[in-house]
């Protein structure tokens, strides 16, 4: 039997890892795509290899357009196929309000988050099979800020909601589109998981802070989000769904 082939995109740490992990126990070779940690890549892609699956780190930014497509030629060239896509990098911010947001901020915002998991699609619409039996599966990473931006009050920042906002959009329409050529897309929207993003965005202890406010009593384990990205890229009858994955909230 053939082995499906997955990329994550933003594979060497947090979501991605988890992802990229269990994606090898569950059968795939794994592409685990990063951006400036070798090391870390290179740890994840130990991490398949010890399921028995082949992995290979790639180093792209996945938000240029020359970058993605040297991504997804060196897919190719390695493995000849392509199964799944998981739209996994993305970037936050220091909280701000939005008359303190730079220009600059909000096309870094939009450009990561945005137009990275468009071109990374894009380019892997036309090397997936467009056989209607066979086809292909994308996950986009959204969040739940994509519908909850601002109620966190002052901890909150609007650009990366409506970021992520996009990408819920973007998951419904692309998948009514790509309906017909047998390929799924679909999304998962975490609400607070523990990983390094948080001290990226200068909040640290946010997901020691969040339990008290999640019903089922605990911050999310990247676990948790990859078992959710595991379900859709596997199931065969659902696109464009939006699966919280949020403990409740
Ligand atoms: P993380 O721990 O900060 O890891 C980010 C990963 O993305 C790293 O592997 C990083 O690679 C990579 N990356 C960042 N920018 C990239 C780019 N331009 N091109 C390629 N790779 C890039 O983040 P995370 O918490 O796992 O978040 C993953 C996704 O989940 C994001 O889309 C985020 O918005 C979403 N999300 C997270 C949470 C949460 O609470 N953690 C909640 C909701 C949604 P390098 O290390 O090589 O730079």
């Amino acid at each position: 039997m053939t082995t499906p082939v997955l990329i994550v995109t933003g594979g060497s740490r947090g979501i991605g890892a988890a992802t990229c992990a269990l994606a090898a126990e569950r059968g795939f070779d794994v592409v685990v795509n990063y951006r400036s940690n070798r090391q870390a890549a290179d740890e994840v892609v130990s991490r398949v290899e010890a399921s028995g699956r082949r992995g290979l780190a790639v180093q792209a930014d996945a938000s240029i357009e020359s970058d993605v497509a040297g991504l997804f030629q060196a897919v190719f060239d390695r493995f000849e196929r392509l199964d799944g896509l998981v739209n996994n990098a993305g970037i936050v911010d220091v909280p701000s309000p939005l008359k303190d947001i730079s220009a600059e901020r909000m096309m870094r915002m939009m450009t990561v988050n945005v137009v990275g998991p468009m071109l990374c699609a894009r380019e892997a619409i036309t090397h997936m099979s467009t056989d209607a039996r066979a086809g292909g599966s994308i996950v986009n990473v959204s969040s739940g800020a994509s519908h909850a931006a601002g109620r966190g009050g002052a901890d909150t920042y609007v650009d990366y909601g409506a970021s992520k906002g996009a990408i819920d959009t973007l998951t419904e329409g692309l998948a009514r589109e790509l309906a017909p050529s047998g390929i799924r897309v679909n999304a998962v929207r975490p609400g607070v998981i523990d990983t390094e993003i948080h001290a990226s965005g200068g909040q640290p202890d946010k997901p020691d802070q969040a339990p008290a406010k999640i019903p089922l009593g605990r911050v999310g384990r990247p676990n948790d989000v990859a078992e959710a990205i595991l379900y859709l890229l596997e199931a065969p009858f659902t696109t464009g769904a939006l699966l919280d994955v949020d403990g409740g909230v």
